[in-house]
């Protein structure tokens, strides 16, 4: 019965003499050409017959794997693949071993035993290769003239192509398994949207370029360049094109570099780029002025023509050979520099940058105790009735003054708050801060504030817990929830449109009112206007600044509060420093306004003695509706005008 085992292989000391031999030499990783190769040669050296050949066809590439005992038969066995006709092909397709004795008589394959005949064969043995249920091609036995087999060669045969295939099957897991593990390799080094090496990769050519430069006297050195307003490109148009931007970024950068150089992407909008051998320093400057310039050409995605900026910190990467990770930290810190300045520029590494980095360190480390330590502070801004200057509210401001690092700006401490995760943690400290204030104003002066502001950041108004937050905080201290209003900026509401506009409407139930900060700054700020359910708009100072001397602020101002009231927004003009600025707004009808022409940022005790008038105003009450009425102060006969110096 062709194609079984039928006597032991005991039986054949031969056979097992070979298999043993196969075996040993197939212990260790070979390649799937090495076994057919070999299979072959034990093939011919067992049996009596003239050549042998083997083709594997089940390969999931293109890719075929042949392999003769000579240059005749590798015709053959080529002819049988280019026919896709003959013995080993039917063998292959059928599992089963197929018998040719006399070529001469055989019918199934005309084509391929023509082209074998004049190739001056005579017979043909085939014996599939095949391993549970799966196959991958056939052992061909080939003789010039008619031949019987016996059943021991016929079983020597196949128990060679049956071991053969197991062989096979494993070189074949192998190949797999090292293809998947370069894949994974691969992607374990690269970053998968613009395919740039990684920082793990990034790192392993540091260690190449310290090596190199060691050798070549040549320094290395790194750029990190940080995208400007990114964050506002993703807000405004989504990650889409966010992601679009960075491989248009991606290109141009590219571009730049020289052959050796490494681009890498490190974060979000952060590239890394590591040049090898650089004569003089000032190569590298131009390279980065080459990144500044390239990146602040506009770049068009879609239908949207986009501006951003590149910020460039450059750094030595050998000299006294630093590591990966302190040139990292070193042109990073440069980088920041360079951002603080006003982005669009580069800074190389040097005392100054490494000390605002080490300060920007020392805020992150000591913020969280700071915050359960209560060594924050916050001050409270007055916000002024515009036509009558009558103090109406005030603006919580936050303050820190650290024990090394000096006075930190809110923005810093709010932005530390972020890249720390404690932002929620500060926003509830801050707010918990203003109601105990509001509360004890509101306990002992007879004409407290009639409401107060706190300002949300863009990581919080998504937080769910934001809600419960201010609830249990009015709750605790007692104040109706009209005298809050919580200020937010514009674009940490268009991160998430849909989400922002749900938790701004929580809020709104609650009955706390809802300001737009710094309105005009943003990317697209009428756009968006009507969808906010807000009650309070506070115009940008960079507005303000100049609307007393220039037209078009002037107009802008003007055009933003007409818009506003027609949606029944209160307006607040922020950061009015002077006389001229103040008879400008309050021409162009601003409802309130706040600046240091009224009251520089006040001490929680100073605004507690100061008299806040009786009356509600356009502070507390809003145009749109009139609530919150209810817990302020009842009117007096004659309410005390505050010492204003605007009131005649
Ligand atoms: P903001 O909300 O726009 O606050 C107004 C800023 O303008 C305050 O700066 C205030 O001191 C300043 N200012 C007021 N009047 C004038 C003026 O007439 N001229 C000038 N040049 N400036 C004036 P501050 O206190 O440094 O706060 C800066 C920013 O930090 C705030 O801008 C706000 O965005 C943020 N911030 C402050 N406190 C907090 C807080 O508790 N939480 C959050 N998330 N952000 C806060
Ligand atoms: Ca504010
Ligand atoms: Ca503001």
């Amino acid at each position: 019965m062709p194609g079984r085992i039928g006597g032991k292989i005991e039986d054949q000391p031969q056979l097992s003499a070979v298999l043993l031999q196969f075996a040993r030499t197939l212990v260790t990783d070979f390649s799937i050409q090495d076994i057919l190769d070999r299979l072959v040669g034990h093939v011919v050296e067992l049996i009596p017959v003239t050549g042998a050949g083997v083709l594997l066809l089940d390969t999931d590439a293109d890719e075929h794997f042949v392999s003769a005992s000579d240059k005749r038969i590798l015709r053959i066995e080529s002819l049988q693949l280019e026919l896709q006709e003959g013995p080993c092909i039917l063998g292959y397709k059928t599992g089963e071993a197929v018998m040719v004795p006399d070529l001469a008589s055989e019918e199934r394959f005309p084509h391929f035993s023509a082209g074998a005949r004049k190739a001056g064969i005579g017979a043909i043995f085939s014996f599939p290769l095949r391993l549970e249920g799966e196959r991958f091609g056939a052992l061909d036995l080939y003789s010039t003239s008619p031949l019987q087999l016996s059943e021991n060669d016929l079983d020597a045969a196949q128990v060679l192509a049956d071991v053969a295939a197991v062989y096979l099957f494993n070189a074949r897991a192998r190949a797999d398994a090292r293809e998947r593990n370069e894949q994974l390799h691969h992607e374990s080094l690269h970053d998968p949207l613009t395919g740039l090496p990684n920082r793990s990769l990034l790192e392993d050519r540091f260690k190449h370029a310290a090596a190199k430069s060691q050798r070549s006297k040549l320094a290395s050195a790194v750029l990190y360049v940080d995208l400007d307003h990114f964050k506002a490109v993703n807000d405004t148009f989504g990650h889409h094109t966010g992601d679009l931007l960075l491989v248009e970024v991606v290109k141009r950068l590219q571009a730049l570099l020289r052959p050796g150089d490494t681009l890498a992407r490190l974060a979000g909008d952060e590239f890394v780029i590591l040049c090898e051998e650089v004569g003089h320093p000032r190569e590298v400057d131009e390279i980065a002025d080459r990144v500044v310039a390239s990146v602040a050409a506009p770049f068009t995605i879609g239908a949207n023509e986009i501006r951003i900026g590149a910020s460039v910190g450059i750094a030595s990467a050998s000299g006294r050979q630093p590591s990966a990770l302190e040139s990292l930290r070193s042109s990073d810190a440069a980088m920041y520099l360079a951002k603080s300045e006003g982005g669009g520029r580069h800074r190389t590494a040097d005392a100054k940058s490494r000390k605002v980095a080490k300060r920007r360190a020392d805020i992150e480390r000591d913020l969280e105790a700071a915050i359960h330590g209560d060594q924050l502070e916050v001050l409270y801004q007055p916000i002024v009735d515009a036509p009558t200057g009558r103090w109406e509210g005030v603006e919580t401001l936050l303050r820190w003054n650290h024990p090394r690092a000096g006075a930190v700006r809110p923005e810093l401490i709010v932005a530390a708050a972020e890249r720390t995760g404690l932002s929620t943690t500060l926003g509830g400290w801050v707010l918990r801060r203003a109601c105990r204030d509001m509360q004890r104003w509101r306990d002992s002066s007879p004409h407290p504030p009639a409401a107060f502001a706190v300002n949300v950041s863009a990581r919080d108004v998504m937080d769910s817990d934001l809600c419960s937050l201010v609830m249990q905080c009015l709750e605790q201290s007692g104040l109706a929830p009209e005298t809050l209003c919580i200020e937010l900026t514009e674009n940490a509401l268009l991160e998430d449109l849909p989400s922002s506009l749900a938790a701004l409407e929580r809020l709104r139930q609650l009955g706390v009112r809802l300001a737009l900060d710094d309105f005009g700054t943003g990317y697209s700020s009428l756009r968006y206007l009507k969808h906010f359910p807000v009650d309070m708009l506070k115009i940008d100072q960079s507005f303000i600044t100049d609307v007393g001397d220039d037209i078009v602020d002037a107009a802008i101002v003007g055009a933003i509060v007409e818009l506003a009231h027609t949606l029944e927004l209160t307006v607040v003009a922020e950061g009015v420093e002077g006389p001229r600025q103040l008879e400008r707004v309050r021409a162009l009808n601003c409802d309130l306004v706040q600046g240091y022409f009224f009251s520089t940022p006040l001490s929680a005790e100073v605004i507690g003695a100061r008299d806040f008038g009786a009356r509600p105003g356009r502070f507390s009450r809003g145009r749109r509706g009139a609530a919150g009425s209810a817990l302020l102060p009842v009117p007096q006969a004659s309410p005390a005008r505050a010492a204003d110096p605007t009131t005649p």
